[in-house]
């Protein structure tokens, strides 16, 4: 597999620099090809501005998905603007390394999502009428590749439970799970999340390290999240409403949008 691992922590001594080194190390034991985004390392620019692009005319307007759209669609996007997208063409397989913070990713990798995921590239793809909505959730360009979180968290994993007081974990992801990763296409496999990291001893920390391997070795064949396609006939165009006969009938939120029992069967 072509792998590609972005990366999102200041400090590479961090713990999250020693799981990126675990995972690259074990993904490359199996064979697999290895490229790395590593966001501070690379001083990678998270806001979105004029600078980006440079087609647009100085007195014009900025208009940020205008803007984005058609400097995909001339070329003129930055330099490494595209070099992140050619990364994430070439890769089966993408995975977002980061602590949580505040209860989401570090800016400056939503920078990096705001920024690389360009209209035309990972929104605004394919036909939009009264009939389609485009081709996004389950589909668009980056469809058929798969797609991973980790992430470490300074919270207990019970805090992130059911009825935890910080929210389900799937809940708190499902923005990036769905709205960033499944949205382009990606199949979206279940999360590496490791909880209570901030006072990990040499043994903590190697058990991390040994279950991530564990997981590096799986990549390709753990099954995806079942989030339902917007175009497999479960929603309602154009309100984009599930249809009344599917889920639990009080069900509400995002686990609306799983289709578990499919996952079962
Ligand atoms: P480090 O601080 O680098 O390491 C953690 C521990 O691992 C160290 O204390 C050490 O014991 C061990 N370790 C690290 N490196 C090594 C090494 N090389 N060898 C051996 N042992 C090592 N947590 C939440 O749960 N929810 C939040 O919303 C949240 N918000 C935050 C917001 C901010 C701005 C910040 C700074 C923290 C927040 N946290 C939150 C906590 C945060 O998630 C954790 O601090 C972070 O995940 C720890 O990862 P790290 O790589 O920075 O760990």
């Amino acid at each position: 597999m072509k792998i590609l691992l972005v990366s999102a922590h200041p400090e590479p001594r961090s713990l999250n620099g020693v799981l990126r080194d675990v995972a690259i190390k074990e993904l490359e034991a199996q064979g697999h090809e290895v490229r790395v985004s590593d966001l501070y390392a690379d001083g990678w620019k998270s806001e979105i501005d004029r600078a980006d692009f440079p087609a647009l005319a100085p007195d014009a307007r900025l208009k940020p998905a205008a803007a984005s759209g058609e400097a995909f669609a001339d070329d003129s996007l930055t330099a490494d603007v595209k070099a992140e997208q050619e990364k994430l063409l070439w890769a089966d397989t993408l995975i977002l390394q980061f602590p949580l913070w505040w209860f989401t990713m570090p800016a400056i990798l939503k920078g990096w999502v705001d920024r690389v995921y360009a209209y035309g590239f990972a929104y605004g793809v394919g036909e939009h009428s009264d009939t389609r909505w485009g081709d996004r959730y389950g589909e668009g360009t980056l469809a058929g590749k798969r797609a991973m979180l980790l992430v470490t968290a300074g919270g207990w994993e019970e805090h992130y439970s059911d009825r935890g007081i910080n929210g389900p974990i799937d809940d708190l992801l499902f923005p990036i799970n769905h709205g960033i990763l499944y949205y382009p296409g990606y199949d979206v496999l279940p999360p590496f999340v490791a909880y209570r990291v901030d006072r990990l001893d040499e043994a903590g920390v190697a058990a991390v390290a040994e279950r991530l391997r564990e997981r590096m070795r799986t990549l390709g064949s753990i099954p995806p999240i079942p989030f339902r396609r917007q175009n497999g006939g479960d929603y309602l165009i154009p309100s984009m409403r599930l249809r009344p006969e599917l889920g639990e009938p009080d069900a509400n939120g995002f686990a609306l949008h799983q289709n578990d029992a499919d996952a079962a069967g």
